[in-house]
C-alpha cells in the first residue's frame, strides 16, 4: 500500500484543483519559504480524519478554506482526496485502489467519502488505524517531533516505539 496521490481544491493556499502524484519510496518537495510545501502536510493529515485545528496550524477548521489572495476571491469548501494503491490488500477493502476524501464548507458542514460513497468520519478512522495511518500512530512526523524523539527518555522512546508497532493498546488494555 502506498499513498498514489493527492488532490487539493480549496485547501488553504490551493485555491485551484491541484493533484500531486507519489510513486513507492522517497518523495521530496521542494519550494522556497511560504509556498506551501506544509499545507500538503497538513492536508493529508485532515484528510487523514484530523480533528484538531491547532494540529493544522490554524484556530478554527474553517481556516483551511482558502481565504482568498489579492488576484483570487474567498472560496465556500475545501476538498482533500488521498488516493491509496491498495493492489497488495493491505486496506481491508476489496478494492485495488482506495480513496478517501474530506470536504468542508463554510456552514461548517463537513462531508467524508470512501471511494466516492459518503461515509461517516468514524468508517475512515476505523478503516485508517487498522491500516495502521493517523496522527497518533506516526504517519505523519513533522520536523517538531523529531526532535522530541532524538531528545526524549528511554521509556519515552519505548511508549512511541510501542505505540508504531501497535504494541501500546494491548499494554494498555492489560493494565
Ligand atoms: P516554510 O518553508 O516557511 O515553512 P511552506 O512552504 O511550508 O513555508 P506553508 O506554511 O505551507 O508554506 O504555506 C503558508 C502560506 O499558505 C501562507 O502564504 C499563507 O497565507 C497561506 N495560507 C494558509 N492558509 C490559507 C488559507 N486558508 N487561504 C489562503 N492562503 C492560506
Amino acid at each position: 500500500m502506498h499513498l498514489k496521490s493527492l488532490t487539493l481544491r480549496g485547501f488553504k493556499s490551493f485555491a485551484e484543483k491541484t493533484t500531486i502524484f507519489f510513486e513507492p519510496g522517497i518523495s521530496i518537495i521542494i519550494g522556497p519559504n511560504g509556498s506551501g510545501k506544509s499545507n500538503l502536510v497538513d492536508a493529508i493529515l485532515w484528510a487523514l480524519g484530523e480533528q484538531s485545528p491547532r494540529s493544522l496550524r490554524g484556530e478554527t477548521m474553517g481556516d483551511v478554506i482558502f481565504s482568498g489572495s489579492s488576484k483570487k476571491p474567498a472560496l465556500g469548501m475545501a476538498e482533500v482526496t488521498l488516493v491509496f494503491d491498495n493492489s497488495d490488500g493491505f486496506l481491508p477493502l476489496d478494492y485495488t485502489e482506495v480513496s478517501v476524501t474530506r470536504r468542508l464548507f463554510r456552514s461548517g458542514e463537513s462531508q467524508y467519502l470512501l471511494n466516492g460513497e459518503t461515509c461517516r468520519l468514524l468508517d475512515i478512522q476505523e478503516l485508517l488505524s487498522d491500516a495502521c495511518l493517523g496522527r497518533r500512530l506516526h504517519t505523519v512526523v513533522s520536523q517538531g517531533e523529531i526532535e522530541e524523539i532524538i531528545n526524549s527518555r528511554p521509556e519515552e522512546r519505548l511508549a512511541l516505539i510501542e505505540e508504531v508497532a501497535g504494541v501500546h493498546k494491548h499494554r494498555r488494555r492489560k493494565e
